[in-house]
């Protein structure tokens, strides 16, 4: 498959009146056309702000600092803010937590749909609204003829993000940035989103870039996944290697705290610690005040990314050994 993002050595950072918070710090990765990559890890590790960054979101006080974001060959910081809107939306389309923030409560669904297609799609008053009811027709909602005459707020919050997903596919992009998009919906209704938005971007072959504190998520969706811990990817590779030949002990410390389905009682295990104050990070690893394996050079000396196999990267001084799990 060929490579669609490129990001390499990306730094983007927070100047505020307290200090400097390097939300992401010297981040690399890319993603392969149709690829589903989960980026997890607990909140404050730097996804969201790495999903902004890519499509250009970041507003003062951040800033991206240095790097590069290549998408499609083209260094996507180059661009003029013009030049990004064109993109947006038409090749890489957000989709948020809260549908509402995407939706403006006053035009109908119809008219937020066909503005997409307005923007980025040359078709005639008839082909809009064919593709509208089609696109809405993808996303399992019912009626779409009529529904098109409704208002976001006459939706549920689960139809909502129904047809956020419904916009942000309209111009056929070739990736999608989803950050935590059914963490505000019921379980059974995030199950079929998820299902539903995993059928859709492998139907199209767009590839789609899914943020999400939760590790049992991405190992139902992604083909490959990004651990990030404090401003950094401290291990990357397969969803199964992930899962099941991690060797980063934060990873280990997620999969721990993924509650058991096969127990009777759930078991819902935290990993010791909290997460330290970005404003003043531990010297040499940032996992090191809450990691069992941590040793003396854990205290002075960074970790590097290193591969370890195919596609697998990790960062951490005492790799966990696949023998002594
Ligand atoms: Fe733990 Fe040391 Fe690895 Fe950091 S580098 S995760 S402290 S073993
Ligand atoms: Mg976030």
């Amino acid at each position: 498959q060929k490579k669609l993002l490129e990001v390499k050595g990306l730094r983007t950072y927070f100047h505020t009146f307290k200090g400097i918070v390097k939300a992401v710090d010297n981040v690399s990765f890319d993603i392969h056309e149709g690829e589903i990559l989960g980026v997890v890890g607990e909140s404050g590790g730097g996804k969201s702000i790495t999903g902004f960054s890519v499509i250009g979101l970041i507003d003062e006080p951040g800033k991206i600092e240095s790097g590069e974001i290549l998408f499609q060959d083209q260094d996507l910081m180059k661009l003029s803010e013009s030049q990004m809107n064109l993109i947006r939306g038409k090749e890489i389309s957000m989709v948020f937590q809260d549908p509402m923030t995407s939706l403006n409560p006053v035009y109908t669904i119809g008219e937020q749909l066909e503005e997409m297609l307005l923007l980025h799609e040359n078709l005639s008053k008839q082909q809009r609204r064919e593709r509208c009811i089609q696109l809405l027709k993808d996303v399992g909602i019912s009626n779409p003829e009529s529904r098109l005459k409704n208002y976001p707020h006459q939706f549920s919050g689960g139809m909502r993000q129904r047809v956020v997903i419904a916009i942000a596919l309209a111009a056929k992009p070739k990736l999608i940035i989803a950050d935590e998009p059914t963490t505000a919906l019921d379980v059974t209704i995030q199950a079929q989103i998820l299902k539903l938005m995993k059928q859709l971007v492998k139907e199209q072959g767009c590839a789609l870039m899914l943020i999400t504190h939760d590790l049992a998520v991405v190992s139902e969706m992604a083909d490959r996944v990004n651990v990030m811990y404090c401003g950094k990817i401290v291990e990357s590779g397969y969803t199964e290697d992930i899962i099941q030949e991690h060797i980063h002990p934060y990873t280990e410390g997620l999969l721990d705290s993924i509650p058991d389905i096969d127990q009777e009682k759930e078991r819902l295990k935290t990993i010791p610690g909290i997460v330290p104050n970005m404003f003043d990070l531990p010297k040499g690893c940032n996992f090191s005040p809450r990691c069992q394996y941590c040793q003396d050079i854990c205290l002075e000396k960074e970790p590097e990314l290193v591969h370890v196999g195919e596609r697998h990267f990790v960062s951490c001084h005492f790799p966990l050994r696949k023998e002594a799990r």
